[in-house]
């Protein structure tokens, strides 16, 4: 793989014990994983969500006219995320360049695809932030339109399980971990990867994602190297 894209939730951030938002030790993890992985010649761009400060959704629970705000201050609260990351990131030496879809120049530069593709061929890391800059939209949507604009040979999402399950495997102990599937198996059995337009718009430009563990050190890599950990969605599904 030569570039590729990858979505980190908001959570990933967290520390379950403490509460705390943002963990310095999740965010050195992750800058770890990235030089790692960028060491290997692999451009990388990120997209990183914002649930572990607020979500459109549940900040307006059941009233509903206040979604709209509420997916502004989630969308905000992605630019805090990817603010974390780069410095972060910098500290452990890499050269990073934050764009954000919402304009915030004085912490960020506004989406630019150009300046975005020139940034990754320097061998910047690119952090996106700010989802797509829309309501009603999700941060997995964020990464698969700029997975498709940056043309991303995947889409990678981190998660905190080891791929997608038949079924999910913090209730049931015999789910089983689904190594291959394709866009329409995902859509039709409603797994549970991420939500329906991200995958309509990874199926049409054809964008295969992987679903793996971003919290066992090394996985990244692996992934990159070609290795079969955790979920591959693709046109093709399981052959
Ligand atoms: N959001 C939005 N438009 C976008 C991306 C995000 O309105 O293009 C808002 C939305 O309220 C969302 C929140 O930002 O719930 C945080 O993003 P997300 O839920 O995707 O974060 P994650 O679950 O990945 O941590």
């Amino acid at each position: 793989m030569k570039r590729v894209l990858l979505k980190l939730s908001g959570e990933a951030l967290m520390c379950k014990d403490t509460n705390l938002s943002i963990k310095q030790e999740m965010l050195d993890h992750f800058a770890t994983e990235v030089k790692d992985a960028h060491s290997m010649g692999v451009q990388i761009a990120l997209v990183v969500g914002a649930g572990n400060i607020i979500r459109g959704k549940t900040f307006a629970g059941a009233n509903e006219e206040t979604r709209i705000e509420g997916d502004y201050m989630g969308m905000l609260a992605t630019i805090i995320n990817s603010m974390a990351l780069r410095s972060k990131m910098q500290s452990h030496g890499l050269d990073v360049r934050l764009q954000s879809a919402l304009s915030m120049d004085q912490v960020a530069q506004l989406y630019i695809r150009d300046k975005a593709l020139s940034g990754l061929e320097e061998g910047k890391i690119l952090i996106f932030a700010g989802g797509t800059g829309n309501p009603f939209f999700t941060t997995d949507t964020a990464a698969a339109l700029r997975a498709s604009e940056i043309n991303a040979d995947a889409l990678l999402k981190g998660t905190n399980v080891d791929g997608v399950y038949d079924k999910d495997p913090n209730e049931h102990a015999d789910s089983k971990l689904i190594k291959e599937a394709s866009f329409l198996d995902v859509i039709n059995k409603e797994l549970q990867v991420m939500d329906a337009t991200a995958i309509t718009m990874c199926k049409d430009q054809n964008i295969p994602i992987r679903v793996f563990n971003i919290h066992e050190p090394g996985n990244l890599r692996k992934v990159l190297a070609g290795e079969q950990l955790g979920t591959t969605i693709s046109a093709a599904g399981a052959s």
